[in-house]
Formats: C-alpha cells, structure tokens, sequence
C-alpha cells in the first residue's frame, strides 16, 4: 500500500504533522486488561494470533516563533531482527518514519527536539539504527532529546515486569548521547507547548500539548493508545499502575471533554484525533477527524 500525505494543521504558530512511522500488532488481551475478548473484539479485529493492529503515529510540531522543529516520538524504527519483527508484525511497508517526515519536507538534520512520551520500544526505537556496517547510529543527530527525569530512572533500572519493553540498544544510545535534556513534570517547551504527566502506565510518562488559537491537541500516547480506550475500565494490561491509569483518565477526560481538546491517538490504526463527551462520567468518542479537520 502506498504512503498517504501526511495529514497536517496550523494553529497559532504551529504547523503540525501526523507522521505515521509503521504498524505493528499487539496481543488483544494485553491492550485490554480484564476487559473479556467478547467485549474488546466487537470494537477491533485481531488476526488468528490474537493480535489488534496498531499505528505508530508520531507528531511533528513546527514552531514559526522559535524555528523548531520537534518530533514526539519515533516509532518502533529497523533495529528489530526477524523474529521480533515477525512476534510484532512490524510493517513498514505501510509507512516509515523517513518517508512520512520526508513528505513534510523534513530531512532527519532538521529535527531540532525529540519529545519522548515515553522510552518503551514502539516510542523510541526510530532514535538510532543500524549502518550497513552494524554500527549503531544516531537518525536525527542535531536534536535534543527530552524525557522526563522520573521516567529516565525508570527506565534506567525497570522492574522485572516492564523491563520487556526497555531494550538496551534503544535506551543506552539515547542516554549516553550527551544530547540527552531531562525536564520535570508540566515542563514547558516553548509558549503553547508543554507536557502534561500521566505515571499509570509507566511512571514519567509525559503527553505533549500544543495549545494556540483557542485550540488544544493533546498527544495521549499510551494513557488513551486507542479510540477503544476512552471508557474508564478499559485499561491496558501493560500498565504498571492500573488504578493510577483510572484516575488519570477520568481527570483529563472530565478536562478533554469540557475544554475541547483535541486528541491525538498514537495507536489508533484508524482514527487520527478525536473529541470526547461526559455524560455524567460516563465518556465516548463526540468527533472523528484527521488532524487537518482540528
Ligand atoms: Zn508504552
């Protein structure tokens, strides 16, 4: 399947990019935790592996005031063998990192900033490769790279439980780099783009907001990885602190409904942004759009 143009907006001084850098699959059962597979799947398909496709849709924010350039995310990247490209089902034919910020008209050496929601694999795999040599490198190598200090521990010393999804040759490259800029929570990037922290899922998990003209995108990451996430209990089995995830979700929801926010979906193989509604805290998808409809 060809790659699509990326769907883009302007709001304020902000030019935005839905930059799509794969797909893969993920187990049904874990991307929905007690929600029985009766439930989940009449919502989303999984093939005879019991796995949903995913999107891994980055976000590329350019900046008029400051001229920058920032990535949110990067993908799973190539650096995966054959048999964990085959248990994730990784395809880039669909799409790839290069070819998407290309038709943005972005070469890698323009990317000043990497926002990292997250060090997982699916978010920051795309941050280095592998030469013809098999030497690791660095894709982007004059961008900063931002994670949150609490997740950087994090992810510097995992437990046993979520060290799966911290690989050595994606976090070592990025910590050693000497580019590394470790913020705090609420970290504001420039006027009308800051983070907002969401710890249930992996503690430091940060959601980059772009705020301008009245308008708010929030990037939900793995807080809200799907449209098929937005009820309350329906939280992954991934998450480190599933009751944190709960909370965490009925307060920006109650906020995303209120205030019209706009929200991204990293995961979603379908849906680009969505809105939600509360109806007395019970939420659901108001909107569909793609990112050139915010
Ligand atoms: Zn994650």
């Amino acid at each position: 399947m060809p790659d699509k143009k990326p769907s883009s907006t302007k709001i304020g001084p902000f030019e935005l990019y839905a930059v799509e850098s794969g797909r893969f699959r993920l187990d049904g059962g874990a991307m929905f935790g007690v929600v029985p597979k009766t439930l989940w799947s009449r919502h989303i398909d999984c093939d005879e592996k019991n796995r949903i496709p995913m999107a891994m849709r980055c976000l590329l924010i350019k900046s008029d005031n400051t001229g920058k350039i920032y990535l949110v995310d990067t993908g799973t990247g190539t650096k995966f063998d054959e048999k964990m490209n085959s248990i994730y089902a990784v395809d880039h034919d669909h799409s790839d990192l290069l070819r998407s910020l290309k038709q943005c008209g972005v070469a890698p050496g323009d990317i000043t900033d990497i926002i990292f929601s997250h060090l997982h694999f699916d978010h920051c795999g795309g941050t280095t490769y592998y030469d013809e040599q098999g030497e690791l490198r660095h894709r982007f190598p004059n961008a900063a790279y931002h994670v949150n200090e609490r997740h950087l521990q994090n992810a510097l010393n995992p437990n046993a439980r979520e060290k799966a999804s911290f690989l050595k040759d994606n976090i070592e490259p990025i910590s050693q780099s000497g580019r590394l800029n470790t913020v705090g929570d609420n970290h504001t990037y420039e006027e009308g783009l800051h983070s907002l922290p969401a710890d249930g899922h992996s503690v430091g998990q940060q959601l980059p907001v772009v705020e301008a003209d009245g308008k708010t995108v929030v990037f939900t990451a793995d807080l809200i990885p799907t449209h098929v996430h937005i009820p309350l209990p329906w939280v992954m089995g991934y998450d480190m602190q599933p009751i944190k995830t709960l909370q965490e979700k009925e307060a920006y929801l109650t906020r995303a409904a209120r205030e019209n926010w706009h929200l991204f979906l990293e995961h979603d193989a379908e849906k680009e942004v969505i809105t939600v509604q509360d109806d007395n805290g019970k939420f659901s998808v108001k909107e569909t759009m793609k990112l050139s409809q915010v």
